[in-house]
């Protein structure tokens, strides 16, 4: 739309998507004390084009029933290997938060490790169009382990405090779980830009409870805590990837051409 865009602000999931965007010059940079002191630099553009607004973890779910306490994969590699032949189920390459994980993953191993590890994946799991359909096949015996952002566990919980599924935050000794994220920036053609820095300063400072607990989503402001359900089932904290999610942006293009290569559908 360019000039004529009726967006002041674009908001969207995931980082990739974000970085897209900064690359496609959607963005003005913004100058805020506010959002500097609110979000972590780690959670935001480095040029300051988008800011993240709450945070997603991409975990691991499993049957508590059908696996046991020491077979329970505590990384996203282990899923690879032959003994989770058919008991996978993961979401298929066409989605962003797939090829985000895959990027995070090329970033910290490199392409080839990682394709080994997609091939695995590749071979062994059952490939489902969404996350909520995920967490049903674990339920329903389909298969034993999932990749799922953990907010869709919590809104299941919400309905049933009894579903069969449990979450087990992967990575936590080593480089920690990843982290995907939702934000926003002001767009370079916005009609009223200071307005529209103080909706997102808004989002994230003092409307920050509003925004992410709908969703059960952890908030990006280390001063907020929580909702009371994401506290309850998953606790207030765990060790996340310090890799800037703009990477994921970066490395995209690599990703989905890996998740080819690898003949993960
Ligand atoms: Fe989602």
């Amino acid at each position: 739309e360019g000039e004529d865009t009726q967006a002041d602000i674009y908001m969207t999931v995931d980082a990739g998507n974000l970085a897209t965007a900064a690359e496609q010059g959607i963005f003005q940079p913004l100058d805020s004390d506010v959002l500097n002191e609110a979000i972590p630099e780690s959670l935001r553009d480095p040029d300051n084009q988008w800011f993240a607004l709450s945070a997603r973890a991409r975990t691991i779910v499993y049957s508590p029933e059908r696996v046991s306490a020491d077979e329970l994969p505590t990384t996203y590699e282990e899923l690879a290997e032959p003994e989770w032949e058919g008991r996978v189920c993961l979401r298929n390459s066409t989605n962003a938060y797939t090829q985000s994980l895959v990027a995070r993953l090329i970033g910290s191993r490199g392409y080839d490790e990682t394709l080994e590890i997609v091939e695995g994946w590749a071979n062994n799991a059952e490939i489902l169009p969404n996350d909520m359909v995920q967490l049903f096949s674990v339920a329903d015996g389909l298969c034993d382990v999932a990749i799922t952002n953990h907010y869709y566990l919590a809104r299941v919980y919400e309905d049933d405090p009894d579903f069969p599924v449990d979450l087990v935050w992967v990575d936590q000794e080593d480089r920690g779980v990843h982290v995907n994220i939702s934000g926003a920036g002001v767009t370079r053609f916005a009609d009223d830009p200071e307005l529209a820095q103080q909706l997102i300063e808004w989002l994230a400072t003092d409307g920050q409870s509003a925004f992410v607990d709908g969703n059960h989503e952890y908030p990006v402001n280390p001063d907020v805590e929580p909702d009371a359900l994401v506290v309850a089932e998953f606790g207030d904290t765990f060790v996340a990837d310090p890799l800037n999610p703009a990477e994921y942006g970066l490395l995209n293009a690599e990703a989905v051409r890996l998740l080819d290569e690898a003949g993960y559908e």
